[in-house]
């Protein structure tokens, strides 16, 4: 379903919608709405919605607080839990300033221009995420817990218990709202589970990973639980991540495969290009794909999940990894990004770094192919291996350092978003866990 306008408004009458969300996303990658009825519609294409832009955190000054929403017709969706008499859609906006200008600090915004860049010089940026999530059990009152709702394992057949059904609705939702559901599983930790759906271009697939959690939210709390995108939720098993599976085409074309019958495994200039270019600015990138403090837990060693910055073709340790399709399949995948960050401007540096290195010619350092987690710290010196930032604090210096993140985001975005992370930072390094009371309050 790709609606026009007049699509949109057809399908409305039609079809007794009575209400219409129109959903954006702030640049913490948290999603907002502002629900309109179905008489409103044909005004909100025309002359947008006004909504309190102050009142969103990252946003505007009360100073120039009213802003409006355009919704975008072909991302037109009937919402398939809400009542089906009276139906409830939704509609991705762009925002704009009272004036009709263009509203900087909107995250769809960033990733749409650094499209038309890649556009210009003839690419479409692929990406198919991997979204991993934790099921939990709520408490008496519904307030989550940490209990897990199984105790299964990688693609474990989970028992026939809330969980079972939760996933099973939550792809059969996602497929009715035109998602192709590629696979979903059980993951490693307990309780812990993984959908994926099939490759798109970098905007539907942002759009796509908004929507992803909304869903897996929604039929998670139909089934009593509680689903958490929560980076590291419990201690001593593996965290949540979403791998970005990447690739260049033009013309339909894949131009990260190698079209040469001597090495079927090697991958194209162009793909090596991309991914020295992901790799050179991929420290600073973390404040962004990374975004809380328990972001920061998970990538430890251990766990699949990256601390080191190299790529391999297959090995699961590093960063950047090349799986084994070939041919239109031929991707990149890098494993550091968590689903908590927001995805546009996760994709929209992901694309600006991987063009740098084309336009550049980076070259890409030798792949690491031995367990990088067992490296000692002389080896790694020796093998110039570098790490990625180990806490929120470092990701953001080195946020601060790169100047492709400032000029991608530009500085709206940029200002709001590192001072604002630097004071999440500072209230949890203020904060007395209870990890020090219980290591010291009794033994000094
Ligand atoms: N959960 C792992 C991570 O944190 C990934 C595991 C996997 O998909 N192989 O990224
Ligand atoms: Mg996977
Ligand atoms: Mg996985
Ligand atoms: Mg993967």
């Amino acid at each position: 379903m790709h609606f026009s306008k007049e699509d949109c408004l057809k399908f409305v009458e039609e079809n007794d919608v009575r209400f219409i969300r129109l959903q954006f996303t702030d640049i913490f990658g948290r999603m907002k709405n502002i629900a309109i009825t179905d008489k409103q519609l044909s005004n909100a294409f025309e002359n947008g919605i006004m909504f309190d832009g102050s009142s969103v955190a990252g946003f505007a000054g009360v100073e120039a607080s009213d802003m409006l929403l355009f919704p975008n017709p072909e991302t037109f969706t009937v919402m398939p839990w809400r009542p089906q008499q009276g139906k409830v859609a939704r509609i991705i906006c762009d925002i704009k300033k009272h004036d009709g200008t263009q509203f900087e600090g909107d995250p769809r915004y960033i990733l749409k221009r650094t499209l038309q860049k890649a556009e210009q010089l003839g690419y479409v940026f692929q990406v198919g995420p991997e979204c991993e999530f934790f099921l939990f059990h709520t408490d008496d009152e519904g307030r989550p817990t940490t209990i897990t709702h199984d105790t299964a394992s990688y693609c474990d057949l989970a028992p026939i218990d809330l969980g079972e059904n939760a996933r099973r609705e939550m792809c059969l939702t996602l497929e009715e709202m035109g998602f192709e559901i590629e696979a979903s599983h059980h993951e490693s930790a307990t309780g812990q589970h993984e959908i994926d759906f099939r490759y798109t271009d970098a905007l539907t697939a942002a759009d796509n990973i908004m929507t992803f959690k909304l869903v897996v939210k929604i039929m998670a709390q139909h089934n009593g639980l509680h689903a958490t995108f929560m980076p590291k939720p419990l201690p001593g098993v593996s965290g949540s991540g979403m791998h970005i599976n990447m690739s260049l085409t033009q013309d339909g074309i894949n131009l990260f495969d190698k079209d040469k019958e001597e090495d079927q495994s090697d991958i194209s200039d162009t793909a090596k290009q991309f991914a020295a270019g992901l790799l050179k600015h991929i420290k600073g990138i973390t404040a962004i794909a990374n975004p809380l403090v328990n972001s920061y837990k998970r990538l430890t060693p251990g766990f699949e999940a990256p601390v080191h910055i190299a790529w391999a073709p297959m090995n699961r340790s590093p960063l950047l990894r090349v799986p084994t399709p070939r041919g239109e399949g031929t991707r990149l995948e890098l494993r550091s990004p968590d689903p908590t960050c927001n995805p546009y401007l996760t994709l929209a540096l992901l694309l600006e770094a991987g063009l740098e290195g084309l336009n550049k010619g980076l070259k890409l350092p030798k792949p690491v192919n031995v367990n990088i987690y067992n490296l000692s710290p002389q080896q790694e010196k020796r093998l110039k291996i570098d790490r990625l930032p180990s806490n929120l604090f470092v990701a953001l210096e080195e946020m601060k350092k790169d100047q492709l993140i400032r000029s991608t985001v530009g500085d709206h975005i940029f200002n709001k978003y590192y001072s604002a992370k630097m004071s999440e930072w500072e209230d949890y390094d203020n904060a007395i866990h209870p990890w020090e009371i219980n290591k010291y309050l009794k033994s000094f």
